[in-house]
């Protein structure tokens, strides 16, 4: 029997963006105020799996690799904090239509293939800080970061040496954009 490996579909950032959030990010708020992700781990979920066996996991990228839609744009204008989950996030204050489109259609198939999806509607976000227990001040993003979604990957979420770090597995891309005409 195969091992099962911690899995996540999630949007794929440009490098240069994480860079750019992580300098916003040490501009903005005080050490104390919570643990900094990696540059390179930041990401934006579309479906936690969880643990999954081999075999699910065969079936649900064959279920991924049948989502037909257009890509998106992503704009991230929007920032806040979650007391009880202690994160400090970066989000959209309108999320693309794609978007939880791609979302939602990730989790119905992870549900069907019998991975717990929380009943909680899906919120879009960005974690930048975790252990973020004390309420912070959120200046509001201070530029306009918005980049194309033309793909989605799915990470296995690797824990080793007292470290998180996400690889990505697979990648799907998206359609373009419907044209304007
Ligand atoms: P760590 O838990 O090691 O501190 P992490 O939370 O980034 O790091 P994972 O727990 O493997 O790593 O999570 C991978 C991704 O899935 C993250 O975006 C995380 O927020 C999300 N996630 C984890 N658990 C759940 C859950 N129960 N429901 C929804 N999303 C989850
Ligand atoms: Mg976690």
């Amino acid at each position: 029997m195969s091992e099962s490996k911690r899995l996540f579909f999630a949007v794929e950032m440009p490098a240069a963006i994480q860079r750019k959030i992580v300098r916003w990010r040490a501009e903005s708020f005080p050490a104390e105020a919570g643990r900094p992700i990696a540059a390179a781990n930041l990401h934006l979920t579309l479906a936690f799996l969880g643990d999954v066996s081999a075999e699910k996991q065969r079936a649900l990228s064959a279920m991924a690799g049948r989502i037909s839609q257009p890509g998106f744009t992503l704009r991230l204008d929007d920032a806040g904090q979650w007391l009880r989950s202690r994160v400090v996030w970066l989000g959209t204050r309108q999320p693309p239509r794609g978007l939880l489109q791609l979302a939602n259609m990730l989790r119905a198939q992870a549900a069907r293939s019998g991975c717990y999806q929380s009943p909680q509607p899906f919120h879009p976000h960005i974690t930048l800080l975790r252990d973020a227990g004390q309420a912070v001040a959120i200046p509001p993003p201070g530029f306009c970061w918005s980049f194309p979604v033309n793909a989605f990957a799915l990470y296995e979420s690797v824990f080793a040496n007292g470290r998180t770090r996400y690889a990505p597995l697979q990648r799907w891309t998206l359609g373009d954009p419907p044209k304007e005409l």
